[in-house]
């Protein structure tokens, strides 16, 4: 699960993590009301979507005095923001986050994930902040210092320093970085983080360094003892589809391929994409139905699969186990009935009650393209997208 800047930024200022004074407003006058209590010279006034690259995009201005903010925030407001992250969809800003500015005097970089090679959390640290860090790590490998942390010992406070070191700070900024490090590695792992990225790190010419921006993603299987955390979700930023999906206890996400994928279990949901790939067709989604799905959640599933306009094949992979052959049958009719298949459908079904679900689906007058295995299915399915 992701969170907004100024979610993390509430976040990690309990953790002891310095980060600038502001409010997130809704609506241009509470833009206004929050810069007044501020009571501060200068403004940013930030668009809240879950994308980064808001300013080259626009979504992220100075206000040098406080008339500028309420124009700013309702420029922002309700704004499509584009930013290279957003796709050429851009998405809608609903949310403001009013800050004092910062005078800044070094932009840095600062990020710790989850490396699962060395099962460690790994800090990483440039001087090359308010950059995309990927094209650093592409460009100058050289230019990210890497820290690796075992959990079990955690973070250590020389450790830290390095980094302070590599980031070129001094004198007192070195404390503060410090303390900033540790916070911010006490937040990772207390919330179950996967990602946690400050990017830009902020010195100050007072020598402060402070968090500019950030960016948190936290593991969705630890949220049930984050209720916190979980309340921070915001729909808006989802997929619809996925968000349709978990309204119906199904799993899906969504691909860039042209094949559409119905199967039941995590599992074969995996081989059946890695099958398509082996046959040189690409997957239009993951979804499993899960292992005892209900004809109706088949139908849904379906549903999900031909709102996608990039699905020229449907390819549905049961192996009935506890969910039955005849289930997914009877979803896979009512489907066609309800909103029409137009494209190539393949089916592979296997066991629990098998005969009766290819039964009822060549008794229904559908076109069904049949396999006797997995790959042959597979393999028709890549044809028949073409
Ligand atoms: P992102 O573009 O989505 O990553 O948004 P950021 O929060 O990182 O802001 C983008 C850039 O805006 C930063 O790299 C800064 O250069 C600039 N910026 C943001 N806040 C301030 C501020 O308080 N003062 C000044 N001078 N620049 C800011
Ligand atoms: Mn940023």
């Amino acid at each position: 699960m992701n969170i907004h800047e100024y979610q993390a930024k509430e976040l990690l200022s309990k953790y002891g993590v310095a980060v600038p004074m502001g409010k997130v407003a809704s609506h241009e006058d509470e833009a206004e009301q929050i810069a007044k209590d501020l009571n501060v010279e200068k403004f940013v006034v930030k668009a809240q979507i879950h994308a980064g690259g808001r300013g080259k995009g626009g979504g992220v201005k100075v206000a040098n005095m406080l008339d500028e903010v309420k124009r700013l925030a309702s420029e922002i407001l309700g704004m499509n923001l584009v930013t290279h992250q957003t796709g050429p969809e851009g998405k809608l800003v609903s949310k403001v986050l009013v800050e004092e500015a910062s005078n800044i005097a070094t932009e840095l970089y600062l990020g710790m994930v989850i490396d699962r090679a060395t099962e460690k959390i790994v800090i990483m640290a440039s001087q090359e902040g308010g950059m995309e860090i990927e094209e650093v790590a592409r460009t100058n490998p050289e230019k990210i210092l890497k820290e690796y942390v075992d959990p079990t010992v955690g973070l250590l406070p020389y450790q830290c320093r390095k980094i302070a070191y590599f980031l070129g700070l001094k004198g007192k900024t070195v404390n503060k970085a410090v303390k900033f490090i540790l916070g911010l590695y006490q937040a990772f792992t207390e919330k179950d983080c996967s990602l946690a990225e400050i990017n830009p790190l902020i010195v100050t010419n007072d020598g402060d360094v402070f968090a500019l921006d950030g960016k948190m993603n936290f593991d969705d299987n630890a949220l049930f003892r984050h209720p916190d955390i979980e309340k921070m979700h915001d729909p808006n930023e989802e997929d619809p589809t996925e968000l349709e999906a978990k309204k119906w206890g199904i799993s899906y996400v969504k691909l860039d391929g042209n094949i559409g994928c119905l199967v039941n279990g995590a599992g074969l949901a995996m081989s059946t994409m890695d099958i398509i790939k082996h046959h040189g067709g690409e997957p239009a989604n993951f979804l499993d139905v899960g292992g005892g799905a209900t004809a109706d959640q088949v139908l849904q599933a379906l549903k999900m699969i031909l709102s996608d306009p990039n699905v020229k094949a449907i390819f549905i992979n049961i192996f009935g186990g506890i969910m039955k052959c005849d289930t997914i049958a009877e979803g896979v009719i009512s489907a066609a009935k309800e909103v029409g298949i137009e494209v190539p459908l393949i089916v592979r079904l296997e066991g629990t009650n098998v005969e009766l679900g290819r039964k009822l689906l060549s008794e229904s007058g559908l076109n069904i393209i049949t396999g006797s295995d997995m790959r042959e299915a597979a393999g028709k399915a890549v044809d028949a997208a073409k």
